[in-house]
């Protein structure tokens, strides 16, 4: 009589989540700003030379170990407050005034997030910006 391959299986799903444990998660977290720019370097007549706004949507991602006791990469909480005063620089601003940011694509706002959220989140995987529905651009660092 053959072992039952049921009984055989269940042996394995522990084994897998100990070695599953060890391995890289990434969580997200996202926000909302919103801002008025203009696009400087576009060709005569484009309409992203006009002055206007977007409700941007910025998704910051981080990529960790899951803590063996927490349960998690990190405290969404702390993903937060590491984002915060960034926020707090584009929301509600003429981006184009912002040192830095005097040609505000999408490209060029998130590699400005990352370069000033970094330092506080060393765990950065990704940020994607999303200045409407239907166009964004994600960035991983240079
Ligand atoms: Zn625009």
């Amino acid at each position: 009589m053959s072992e039952p391959i049921l009984g055989s299986s269940m042996a394995r799903p522990e084994i897998l989540l100990a070695a599953h444990c060890n391995k890289l998660m990434k969580i997200y977290k996202e926000f909302t700003f919103e801002a008025a720019h203009r696009l400087p370097n576009v060709p005569t007549g484009h309409k992203c030379a006009r002055l206007h706004g977007h409700s941007f949507r910025v998704r910051i991602t981080v990529s960790g170990p899951v803590g063996e006791k927490s349960g998690w990469v990190m405290d969404f909480a702390d993903l937060s407050t590491a984002f915060k005063p960034i926020r707090e620089q584009l929301d509600h601003y003429y981006l184009n005034e912002i040192e830095g940011l005097e040609n505000p694509t999408s490209e060029n706002l998130a590699r400005w997030i990352w370069q000033r959220l970094l330092p506080r989140l060393p765990q950065l995987d990704e940020i994607e910006i999303r200045e409407t529905c239907t166009s964004g651009c994600r960035y991983h660092g240079d």
